[in-house]
């Protein structure tokens, strides 16, 4: 959509652009968590990517980010925040910061927001860009996201938004009895998104949300650097 063909005002907040994305891809697909929606609704998406695919950034696709990484596909945001189950109380676990997009919309749903991430120069950039944006409940910290995040733990939920082989250890031994991990893992191709819950008595519940494509998790328990 081009606003200044029109003779519209510029774009500044491309508000009409991110309702078109929540409308047409994300809550037409299934999601209607009102908070995820809502946070989808306010988080400006362009301001994550770099200026030369801002344009792109309210389309139905996963865009570059720097360093072979990306930005995941709105919808796969959502999807995998509704299926935390946030509550307005909750300490989320992220790990696989990218551009802090999905970190940005947690934490408008949560209490707090942990993310990890191993690319020192991707942290920093969307740590200052989660800073100047005002997003002050979020953490960004380097280093091997697949041991987590001790210090802070144990956590309400946990998103893994790289393709892990198995499931991390340290990750379920992070995970607070009521919480959800959510994680993509397979190859280096294809991953099915997996959904952990620990149960109350202590037990893991695994379902399958999908079939889903993401970055490798390279790490001491994912992929080996
Ligand atoms: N959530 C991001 C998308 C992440 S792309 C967003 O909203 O933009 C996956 C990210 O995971 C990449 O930046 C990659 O560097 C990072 N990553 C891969 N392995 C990791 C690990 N072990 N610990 C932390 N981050 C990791």
């Amino acid at each position: 959509m081009n606003f200044t063909d029109t003779g519209a005002p510029p774009p500044a907040g491309r508000g009409q652009e991110r309702r078109i994305m929540v409308e047409e891809q994300i809550a037409a697909r299934g999601v209607n968590n009102t908070a995820v929606l809502d946070s989808m609704l306010a988080v400006p998406r362009h301001l994550f990517v770099p200026p030369d695919v801002q344009d792109r950034a309210y389309e139905d696709k996963p865009l570059p980010i720097g360093q072979g990484q990306t930005i995941s596909q709105p919808f796969m945001v959502a999807l995998m925040a509704e299926a935390l189950e946030p509550k307005s109380t909750d300490r989320i676990l992220e790990i696989g910061t990218g551009s802090g997009y999905a970190a940005a919309v947690l934490s408008g749903i949560v209490s707090r927001v942990f993310t990890v991430e191993r690319h020192e120069t991707i942290a920093r950039q969307a740590g200052s860009c989660l800073k100047e944006l005002g997003y002050n409940n979020v953490r960004v910290k380097v280093g091997d996201g697949t041991k987590g995040w001790p210090e802070e733990a144990p956590f309400d939920g946990i998103q893994v938004t790289a393709g892990a082989p198995g499931i991390p250890q340290s990750l379920c031994e992070q995970l607070k009895p009521g919480g959800y991990l959510v994680i993509p893992v397979g190859d280096s191709f294809f991953q099915e998104l997996v959904r952990i819950k620990r149960t109350a008595d202590g037990f893991f519940i695994q379902e399958s949300l999908g079939t889903v494509r993401f970055v490798p998790l390279i790490g001491e328990e994912g992929w080996v650097p």
